[in-house]
């Protein structure tokens, strides 16, 4: 159950902080989240991750970025590969966020060969699904979900779930303000691990953790991660002050 997993709080800064602007907030969060009992994940734009990684060593912060490339290498300008990422000493990649589906056109299958090639070059990767607001009113969430979880985890071993966080983030809910409650997150974070189940045996559901995002901040943090099948959060807007990220992480 619940106890058994790690709850994981990431923050996914998005195209926010330059490198001299991250260390402030870095330095800040260093002595505002020490005494977490959870899992602390930063996840930082690519030209962040060198400071970022070299700011947070011997502290109990690690660092993600927020989006890879699912080439090992080649003439794909502009993109950054898995192995670059763990070569600068990257533990994190989130996989499938829905702004990366909405304004860069990623699908399910480019979602699921980014999270094959992270995994595969030692990452562990936080996969993002979640249902927009017209899935949402035309009650396809569920199914929607379940699809979602299926194709990006397609020939992604029971071993390898070791390294996988599903992020579960409804997109109305993601930089409006508007949280999901904690019955909607609690019921569609228990479909995912029921997928979970499915796929891979009750022993990879029960030790999955699941993460809420969308909206979720100091004030709702402690009643969302409260539920029991949901594991963490992935939080944006409130990631980028210190006080209000180590609330977030002091709830979990
Ligand atoms: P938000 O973003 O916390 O600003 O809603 C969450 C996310 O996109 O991961």
């Amino acid at each position: 159950d619940k106890a058994n997993r790690k709850a994981i709080i990431a923050g996914n800064w998005k195209m926010n902080k330059t490198a001299t602007e991250a260390v402030e907030l870095i330095d800040a969060l260093i002595p505002a989240v020490k005494d977490a009992n959870c899992e602390v994940v930063i996840c930082t734009p690519f030209t962040t991750l060198v400071t970022a990684v070299e700011k947070t060593k011997g502290t109990n912060i690690h660092v993600g970025a927020e989006n890879v490339h699912f080439e090992k290498s080649g003439a794909f300008t502009g993109e950054i590969s898995a192995d670059m990422l763990v070569d600068l000493g990257v533990e994190y990649v989130i996989t499938g966020h829905s702004e990366r589906r909405q304004y860069f056109a990623e699908t399910d299958e480019t979602v699921n060969k980014r999270t094959l090639a992270a995994l595969n070059a030692g990452l562990k990767v936080l996969v993002c699904v979640g249902e927009n607001l017209t899935q949402r009113e035309q009650g396809v969430t569920e199914e929607l979900v379940r699809m979602q979880t299926k194709i990006a985890l397609n020939g992604v071993t029971a071993e390898q779930m070791a390294n996988v966080v599903i992020a579960y983030e409804p997109v109305w809910a993601i930089g409006t303000g508007k949280t999901a409650t904690s019955d909607q997150a609690q019921e569609v974070c228990a479909a995912i691990r029921k997928v979970l189940g499915e796929l891979y045996g009750e022993a990879v559901a029960k030790a999955t953790t699941i993460q809420y995002g969308g909206s979720m901040n100091a004030g709702n943090a402690e009643e969302l991660l409260g539920k029991p099948d949901v594991d963490g959060g992935l939080i944006g807007g409130a990631s980028l002050k210190a006080d209000a990220f180590a609330t977030i992480v002091a709830a979990a």
